[in-house]
């Protein structure tokens, strides 16, 4: 589909229900773009109320014989599932750059570790989801735990990781005996719609395991609402994210919710700068800054001018341009909506009193004129009062702020806002990276490193306003799509 759907324009997204391609009733369609032309590259039906009800009719149906296959046997489509995510890396690589903006070479990773969490998930069904037993725990008596799957759970999915994002949980629910509805994002849902179609047609997925319905509030509030949904993961804007969590407490559902971010990264006097640069370039400005682990203030502690000095000029010769050129370094904003944001906060900067030391407002690329396109912008002297250094801007907008001690650049970090996604410390010292790992209340914490991604084997860290629940992705789904047993016997 990816390359018809590119050179024939505009065509309405399909849904999958039960195993069938349907055309959506629905005559509420938004369009989705390819931002680095500007076009748009497919119609996107909100699916009717009916047409979800249908749909986590199918998941349910599904699982019973689903969740009563012998694992070892389900365990045999997750490697069949890695085996048809290799064939096609290049194919969804392209068609997630096409629809999302980022380069190729950012897609090529965010299909990597879509495939890390298939292995990561085939891995836990050979360990984690074994249960424990004690015998003789009194006289005769024998205990043991087993994990049972729960049932039908939905996978609710921002923009900008199209496919990886819904590998953090589809591989380990379909492994572990439940089924799954996945609504991708209304902006960027074509990636994931191809991968639908793989696992249908040549990973052979039993009709009614993966389910895809395409929506937005309406869609996410059904899904929830309805009786035979067991559970939400939801990964996307932390207002979003309330609630979500919200409604999956009063309709009793099970849920793993991450939020948005604001990410701070830490630069002490002792960094060597040589090595950090380009670690710190590349958290700012990689997925043009729409990446939840993106660094958004750069907290210069007894900075000498050295640091803003050499992050503005690696950051300013950024190539922009279509993420499908291999000459590109940062690709265009995913909608003109989302440009049209990290432009007002521009504005708002300038007049709140930040000096913009690298204004990428007018970075244009002449063979696509249409494009969402902005270069690399940096404001100094920023304070943390103002909305630039405590607002998530999701774009290519950095704050620099400057701090005196480690101390005060923890206090921004713990009290500048009030997300907790990522926290980084660039430093030549064991005390004050250790000291940081320990006080700085971030799920995932970055020492020398400018994007702290856990792999696919470690939960996906979040506090506070970047997290909603308990167990987190990736890893930790297995004790979120089972259910616990005990079982007590005498003979
Ligand atoms: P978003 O919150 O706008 O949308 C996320 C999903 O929620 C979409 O599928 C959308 O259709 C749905 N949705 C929108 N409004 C809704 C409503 N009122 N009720 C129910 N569902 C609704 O997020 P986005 O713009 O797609 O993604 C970017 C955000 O995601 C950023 O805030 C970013 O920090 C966050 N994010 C967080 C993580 C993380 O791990 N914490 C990872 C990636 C992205």
């Amino acid at each position: 589909m990816s390359a018809r759907l590119a050179s024939e324009g505009p065509r309405r997204l399909r849904l999958l229900i039960g195993g069938k391609w349907r055309e959506s009733e629905s005559h509420d369609l938004h369009p989705t773009f390819n931002p680095a032309e500007g076009r748009a590259m497919a119609a996107v039906p909100f699916s009717t109320k009916e047409e979800v009800y249908q749909t986590v009719g199918a998941a349910d149906d599904a699982f019973g014989p689903w969740s009563s296959m012998p694992i070892t046997e389900r365990i045999q489509f997750l490697f069949r599932m890695k085996e048809v995510l290799e064939n096609h890396a290049q194919e969804l690589a392209t068609l997630n750059t096409e629809n999302h903006g980022k380069t190729l070479e950012e897609s090529r990773g965010d299909v990597r570790r879509t495939i890390e969490n298939v292995e990561s998930a085939i891995s836990i069904a050979y360990t984690l989801a074994k249960g424990t037993s004690l015998d003789e725990i009194a006289s005769g008596i024998d205990e043991l735990m087993v994990r049972e799957p729960l049932g039908v759970f939905a996978i609710i999915c921002p923009f900008n990781f199209p496919i990886m994002i819904p590998f953090w949980f589809l591989p380990y629910a379909l492994v572990l005996g439940d089924t799954v509805v996945v609504k991708p994002s209304e902006i960027t849902p074509v990636p994931m719609q191809r991968v639908a179609e793989l696992l249908q047609e040549e990973v052979k997925l039993p009709p009614g395991v993966l389910n895809l319905v395409h929506g937005g509030a309406e869609v996410v509030e059904t899904l929830i609402g309805l009786p035979a949904t067991k559970g939400v993961t939801f990964v996307g804007s932390t207002a979003v994210a309330r609630r979500v969590y919200r409604l999956a407490g009063e309709n009793g559902k099970r849920a793993i919710v991450n939020g948005g971010a604001k990410n701070n990264i830490v630069v002490m006097p002792d960094a060597d700068l040589g090595r950090s640069i380009p670690s710190i370039v590349s958290s700012f400005f990689g997925n043009t800054g729409q990446r939840c682990l993106a660094g958004a203030n750069l907290v210069s502690v007894r900075g000498d001018g050295e640091l803003l000095k050499k992050f503005s000029k690696a950051s300013s010769s950024l190539r922009v341009g279509n993420g499908m050129s291999p000459t590109t370094e940062m690709g265009p904003m995913v909608t003109m909506a989302a440009k049209e944001r990290v432009l007002s906060y521009v504005q708002k900067g300038i007049d709140e009193g930040g000096k913009l030391v690298v204004d990428g407002r007018h970075a244009a690329v002449e063979e696509f004129p249409e494009g969402f396109y902005l270069g690399s912008t940096i404001f100094d002297d920023v304070s943390s009062s103002m909305s630039l250094a405590r607002d998530e801007i999701f774009g290519p907008l950095a704050s620099v702020l400057h701090v005196e001690t480690l101390d005060e650049a923890l206090d921004v970090v713990n009290h500048g806002t009030n997300y907790g996604n990522m926290a980084s410390i660039f430093t030549s010292s064991g005390k004050a990276a250790r000291e940081f790992k320990r006080r700085a209340n971030a799920g995932n914490i970055g020492i020398n490193i400018g994007v702290a991604a856990p792999s696919a084997f470690y939960p996906f860290g979040g506090m506070k306003d970047s997290f909603f629940g308990v167990l987190h992705p990736q890893a930790d789904t297995v004790d979120f799509f089972t259910d616990k047993k005990i079982v007590l016997s005498r003979w």
